[in-house]
C-alpha cells in the first residue's frame, strides 16, 4: 500500500505536498519522499521513516517550485530499502520525469524482461520504474500520447501521480482497484489518494480521477483523456474494511459511515448475548459502533491504546509475553472483569496479533469472549496493492472458522458474510473487486509474482 499525492500551480507546493503526506501517512510509514520543479531544475526530499521526522524547515525551503509531487511508502513490491523511496525520479534529455505510485502491476516481470531486452539498467526493484523506461524511450513526441503508450502496457493496479516538467498527471488503471481524488485550492489542483488529504490542506474537493482516465494539469488548467478500453470496475474493498483512513471519502463514499454500515451488519447476521460491545482500537472501532447500536448492548471503549508506540522500542522480550501487543493497547480491567464481551474487530490476517489482545483480555478477567468481525475470512492473497502475506500465512487459508476460534481461545467467532460486506457498501456490489475473501480475481493472475524474483534478479 502506498499513499499519493500531487500539486501544481501554487508558490507553496512542497509544503502542501508536506501536509497532504502528512495525513496520509496511514498508508505507508516506511518511507516517505517529495520532488519539485522550478521550471529549471528538480529538487528532491526523501527518506525512511514517517514524513514527520524525514521533512524539516530546512529541506521543505530547499524543494522549490511550484509543483510538487508525494509518496509515502508501505513496500509490496520492492524490498524496503533506501534506493526504492519514492517519487521515482529521473532527469532525462527528453525531461524530468517523477512519478509517485499506488497500487501493484501485475505483469512487471515481463515488463522488465521485455525492457532489459532493448537495453534498460533498473535502479530499483519497484514496478513502478518501468513507466520511466518506456517514457525515456518513447520517441513520440506528443506528451500526452507519450503517457498513454506508456501507460497502454501495464496491466493491474495504479493510481499515479506523475510530473513531467510542468505537468502535473493523475491517472487510475481502468479496474479503478486504487482510490485517486482531484482538489482545488486557490485555483490550483491537487490529486491525493484520500479526501483527509485535500481536508487538511483546506482543498475543495472536485471529484474522483475516474478509472481510466488520465488527467493532464497545467498552468491551472486541466485536461482528461480516456484512453483504454473500458473494464469492470474493481474498487478495493478492503480499503473501506481497514486500509483508509475513516474521515476520508473514497471511491465517492465516506468511509466510516460504510464502517458503520459493516458492524450494524455484523449485529444482524451474528448476534450474542453480552454486557457490552467493545472494538479493539483503532481500527474496529467503527464497525463496533454500529454493531452496538444495532444490537442495542451498551458499548465501552475496553482496552487504551498507547499512541506514542514507535516502530523500535527497547523489547524485553523474554520477560513480558506478548509485549508487543501490551504496550499499544491496555485493556481496562474494572471494565472488563467478569463481563460478558463482544469484541469487534475489522479484520484477521494472520491471526497472530488478534491472538494475544484475546489472551489480554482473557487474563484481565473477561467472563465470556465472543469475538465479531467486520469482513469475510481472509483466503487468498492480493495482487493488487496489499501487503497480504502468502497464502501460507493466511490463517483462514488453511483454517476453518472453528479452527481459528479455539486458536484464539474464544467462546464465539463470527464473520461477516460476503453478501452482508457487500450489502453494506454505498456503492453496488458490482463496482468491487473481493478477491482477498472470494478469490474471484478481476484480471489474469500474474504469471510471475513475487518480491524474491525481483529481488533474485538483482
Ligand atoms: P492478526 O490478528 O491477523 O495478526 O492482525 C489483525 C490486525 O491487523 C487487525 O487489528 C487489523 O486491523 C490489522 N490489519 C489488517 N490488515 C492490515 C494491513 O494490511 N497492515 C497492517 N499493519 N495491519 C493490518
Ligand atoms: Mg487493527
Amino acid at each position: 500500500m502506498c499513499g499519493v499525492f500531487g500539486v501544481t500551480g501554487h508558490k507553496d507546493a512542497a509544503r502542501l505536498t508536506y501536509l497532504g503526506l502528512y495525513a496520509l501517512q496511514h498508508r505507508g510509514e516506511e518511507s516517505a519522499g517529495i520532488v519539485t520543479y522550478d521550471g529549471k531544475r528538480t529538487r528532491s526530499h526523501q527518506g525512511m521513516g514517517l514524513v514527520g521526522d524525514i521533512f524539516g524547515e530546512g529541506s521543505l525551503r530547499s524543494l522549490r517550485g511550484s509543483i510538487a509531487v508525494g509518496h509515502v511508502r508501505y513496500s509490496t513490491t520492492g524490498s524496503s530499502l533506501e534506493r526504492n523511496v519514492q517519487p521515482f525520479l529521473v532527469n532525462h534529455k527528453r525531461g524530468h520525469i517523477a512519478i509517485a505510485h499506488n497500487g501493484n502491476f501485475t505483469n512487471t516481470i515481463e515488463l522488465r524482461e521485455s525492457l532489459e531486452e532493448k537495453g534498460s539498467i533498473f535502479q530499483t526493484t519497484m514496478d513502478s520504474e518501468v513507466i520511466v523506461h518506456f517514457l525515456a524511450q518513447s520517441k513520440i513526441k506528443d506528451y500526452q500520447q507519450k503517457v498513454i503508450e506508456a501507460l497502454k502496457s501495464l496491466e493491474g493496479a495504479y493510481s499515479l501521480v506523475m510530473m513531467l516538467d510542468n505537468v502535473l498527471i493523475g491517472a487510475r488503471d481502468p479496474h479503478g482497484f486504487r482510490p485517486l481524488c482531484l482538489g482545488k485550492l486557490e485555483g490550483a489542483y491537487v490529486l491525493a489518494s484520500e479526501t483527509c488529504a485535500l481536508d487538511l490542506i483546506q482543498a475543495e474537493y472536485v471529484r474522483e480521477v475516474e478509472p481510466g482516465e488520465i488527467v493532464f494539469i497545467q498552468n491551472k488548467t486541466i485536461e482528461s483523456i480516456k484512453p483504454f478500453p473500458k473494464r469492470k470496475h474493481s474498487f478495493c474493498i478492503f480499503e473501506y474494511i481497514y486500509f483508509s483512513r475513516p474521515d476520508s471519502n473514497i471511491f465517492g463514499k465516506n468511509v466510516y459511515l460504510t464502517r458503520k454500515r459493516l458492524g450494524a451488519q455484523l449485529a444482524k447476521e451474528s448476534p450474542v448475548e453480552c454486557d457490552l460491545v467493545m472494538p479493539i482500537p483503532d481500527s474496529g472501532s467503527y464497525a463496533a459502533i454500529g454493531f452496538a447500536e444495532k444490537s442495542k448492548f451498551p458499548f465501552e471503549i475496553g482496552m487504551i491504546r498507547n499512541h506514542y508506540v514507535g516502530r523500535t522500542f527497547i523489547q524485553p522480550s523474554q520477560l513480558i509475553r506478548d509485549f508487543k501487543v501490551r504496550v499499544k493497547l491496555n485493556p481496562i480491567k474494572d471494565v472488563i472483569k467478569g463481563k460478558r464481551l463482544a469484541i469487534v474487530e475489522d479484520s484477521i490476517v494472520r491471526g497472530t496479533t488478534s491472538r494475544a489482545r484475546v489472551r489480554t483480555i482473557r487474563q484481565t478477567g473477561a467472563k465470556k469472549i465472543h469475538m465479531r468481525i467486520s469482513c469475510p475470512p481472509i483466503k487468498s492473497p492480493c495482487f493488487y496493492g496489499i501487503d497480504f502475506p502468502t497464502k501460507k500465512e493466511l490463517i483462514a487459508a488453511k483454517h476453518t472458522v472453528k479452527e481459528i476460534k479455539e486458536f484464539m481461545g474464544l467462546d464465539s467467532l463470527k464473520y461477516l458474510s460476503l453478501e452482508g460486506m457487500l450489502k453494506s457498501m454505498l456503492l453496488p456490489a458490482c463496482e468491487f473487486c473481493t478477491a482477498c475473501f472470494s478469490g474471484k480475481y478481476p484480471t489474469e493472475k500474474p504469471k510471475k509474482f513475487s518480491k524474491k524474483i525481483l529481488e533474485k534478479k538483482r
